[in-house]
């Protein structure tokens, strides 16, 4: 046999996996909006816009080559894990993605949440889970020892997007106080509208809710949103709200959150926003959707300048990016 060479593999004195950045966000979970202080925000959104500008001129960099994300997703995303994934690829660090194929993995055995993510923080750096029930990204958090972000946990919060909602309006209109934001659809189970009325509470905003009766905003949020001193009004008409809104954000009528169909049949066709109704809008104003969309606005609308909802798909990934460079400490 030939003789075995013992010279060593790497030099490990060469390069050290450190952080650059120990501020408020290295390695902590990001669960929901509540987490985020104004400063907060304004940190992660200039840290964003200096992700857009990287992307714009170079495409890619090697800001997280040394680290691995694992992305679990127990319920369909296209948007959401998709965007993790080109966030992550981007920054030139590497993913697991473990989403569409969920049920080919052990989940499918009867593995609990809990040993699925211990066994996956064995091979990665952090650690992106969207899941059906409220509070399950909290739960893995607690067992983990890698930063959980939150990409949705049932009808409770979707804080990621929440963050790029509001970057979007942010970079569409230019500010956030004093702006009219109204909010349609299913804000009862809609977890982006949950995420995004607590995070513009921090700001000096005018909210409007459009539903059916059945799926209006929970009632302890419409308490918060009180007491914090926001202006509110409820109305069941698109009609009632579109002439003042700066922000029209629609939502999708959740049919898998129902436990009665037949309740959904009543609401599924509740509103559709059409170029007609976009006349009576004012000119600089931007309609918004976390997406997807089953016939809330007609593909009309989406020739309209103010059809915001595909740039904010696009912000969607610059805000990953500022959020795991953030947790990993490199941003
Ligand atoms: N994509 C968003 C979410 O995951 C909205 C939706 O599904 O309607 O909550």
């Amino acid at each position: 046999m030939a003789e075995k060479s013992l010279t060593p593999l790497f030099n490990l004195n060469d390069h050290k996996r450190e952080p650059k950045f120990t501020n408020g966000f290295y390695q902590k979970d990001i669960i929901s909006v509540t987490q985020f202080s104004h400063d907060d925000l304004e940190y992660i959104f200039s840290r964003t816009d200096e992700m857009l500008e990287m992307s714009r001129q170079w495409g890619t960099c090697g800001l997280l080559k040394d680290y691995t994300l694992a992305c679990v997703f127990y319920e369909p995303s296209t948007r959401t894990s998709s965007s993790f994934i080109a966030a992550m690829e981007r920054l030139g660090g590497k993913v697991i993605p473990i989403t569409e194929g969920i049920q080919y993995s052990s989940v499918s055995k009867g593995e609990t949440l809990i040993d699925t993510i211990f066994t996956l923080e064995q091979y990665c750096d952090v650690i992106v889970l969207r899941h059906p029930d409220i509070g399950s990204s909290a739960l893995a958090a607690k067992y983990a020892h890698v930063p959980i972000i939150n990409a949705g946990d049932g009808a409770g919060e979707h804080p990621t997007q929440a963050l790029l909602d509001l970057y979007t309006i942010k970079r569409e209109l230019g500010k956030v106080d004093g702006l009219k934001v109204a909010m349609v659809g299913d804000l009862r189970y809609g977890r982006t509208v949950h995420s995004l009325t607590k995070l513009l509470s921090q700001y000096d905003v005018s909210l409007r809710f459009v539903s059916p009766d059945t799926l209006r905003l929970p009632l302890d949020l419409m308490n918060n949103l009180i007491d914090n001193g926001i202006n509110v009004r409820e109305t069941n008409k698109v009609a009632d709200v579109i002439q003042n809104a700066d922000v029209l954000y629609v939502t999708r009528i959740q049919k898998e959150r129902f436990n009665d169909l037949a309740q959904y049949e009543e609401v599924k066709n509740f509103f559709e926003i059409t170029p007609e109704l976009m006349e009576e809008a004012k000119e600089k104003m931007i309609v918004m959707h976390p997406l997807p969309r089953v016939g809330e606005i007609h593909y009309k609308v989406d020739r309209d300048p103010r059809a915001a909802y595909f740039r904010q798909v696009q912000n969607g990934m610059y805000i990953r990016m500022a959020l795991l460079a953030s947790v990993l400490g490199q941003a």
